[in-house]
């Protein structure tokens, strides 16, 4: 966590907001641009590939985009970034399967000139990345926190409230992020004691899930129950994304007991007919369409041999360097704005009438 702290200061003093300097002498539009993806863990990294794949069929480029395998996700992702590179690849495009795994990888990219843009997950512990394009996952977890405190309070006026907590897969660097967003908002509560984990397994450690396994949460969700909810009324459950969410719900339900308030991720087609039905209390939407739209304005910028526009160097140090940045908000939603935040998007905007 000390590596993410910000580096004040650290900025590479460019005008990066213009995105109009000149930087290097780009390369050919018809070249290869290589996207390499983790597992497909959630429905966002299904959409991102076929986004990658007609978005820059649409702007010109060559294209190669690949998922990492379900098993051997280190080790087939590594492999796959080094073929993009023989390949001839101008620009990879890097959802890291495991964030502190690429740095030979990635080195080897940019000894022949490739530019590295990490897309959504950081990658760490390298100076050879180039760019990063995420929402603020940061932020993520700061309104997963506070939606899980209105939504226990709407329910149940006077705390103290009962909370379990549960977080992403330790290799991604992203977990680690939305919990201390999450945390910066609970654990005041909780030093208070309006707000009890009543497990008492409050370290990450405890509370992560490898792989952002679906199974994974359902069994430790089975295991808590049992451990300390016999007579104890549970409130809420820190869920860091949808998939979890939907199987602590299971879990919940298979127990028969009354449906606590559960927040989530990245609004997949399931956990936002679940909000709906008033089943899971919310998600976030962090809509990829708009991720992928600015991580290929990033690299029609570096093709054209521009700098591409960023908006945040200062806050993402990767324990090597500050890494120039385009953040994007992410949305908390509930029922209450389903329809509201969802209008724009022809899947989900059905599912809000
Ligand atoms: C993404 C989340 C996603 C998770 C599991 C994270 O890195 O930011 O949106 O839920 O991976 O796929």
């Amino acid at each position: 966590a000390a590596a993410m702290l910000a580096l004040a200061g650290c900025g590479s003093g460019r005008d990066e907001e213009s995105g109009g300097s000149k930087d290097a002498k780009g390369f050919a539009a018809n070249s290869l641009i290589g996207v390499a993806l983790p597992a497909k863990t959630s429905e966002n990294w299904v959409l991102a590939g076929d986004l990658f794949s007609n978005g820059l069929k649409e702007a010109g480029f060559q294209s190669q985009v690949q998922y990492a395998g379900a098993s051997t996700t280190v080790a087939d992702q590594q492999n796959q970034i080094t073929a993009m590179v023989t390949s001839g690849a101008k620009v990879i495009v890097i959802g890291a399967t495991d964030a502190a795994q690429l740095s030979t990888q990635v080195a080897a990219a940019h000894a022949q000139g490739v530019k590295v843009i990490a897309y959504d997950r950081l990658i760490t512990n390298t100076p050879d990345l180039d760019y990063y394009v995420a929402f603020d996952n940061f932020k993520v977890g700061q309104l997963q926190g506070q939606a899980l405190l209105d939504g226990m309070k709407a329910k149940k006026p006077n705390g103290p409230y009962n909370i379990e907590l549960f977080s992403g897969s330790p290799d991604d660097n992203n977990a680690g992020v939305f919990f201390n967003g999450a945390m910066s908002v609970l654990q005041p509560e909780i030093d208070k004691g309006t707000v009890v984990v009543a497990s008492g397994q409050k370290d990450v450690k405890q509370t992560a899930i490898q792989g952002w396994k679906a199974e994974g949460a359902q069994a430790r969700m089975d295991q808590l129950l049992t451990s300390t909810y016999g007579s104890k009324e549970l409130d809420g459950v820190l869920s860091p994304n949808d998939t979890l969410a939907r199987a602590i719900l299971t879990s919940v339900k298979g127990a028969g007991k009354p449906t606590p308030i559960v927040t989530g991720q990245d609004s997949e087609v399931e956990s936002v007919k679940s909000i709906v039905a008033g089943e899971q209390y919310m998600t976030i939407n962090k809509d990829t369409r708009n991720l992928v739209k600015e991580t290929i304005n990033m690299v029609k910028a570096l093709q054209a041999g521009n700098t591409p526009q960023v908006n945040d160097t200062k806050s993402y140090n990767n324990g090597s360097k500050v890494v120039d940045t385009y953040l994007l908000p992410p949305v908390a939603v509930t029922k209450a704005n389903a329809a509201e935040a969802y209008a724009n998007d022809p899947k989900l905007a059905p599912l809000t009438k």
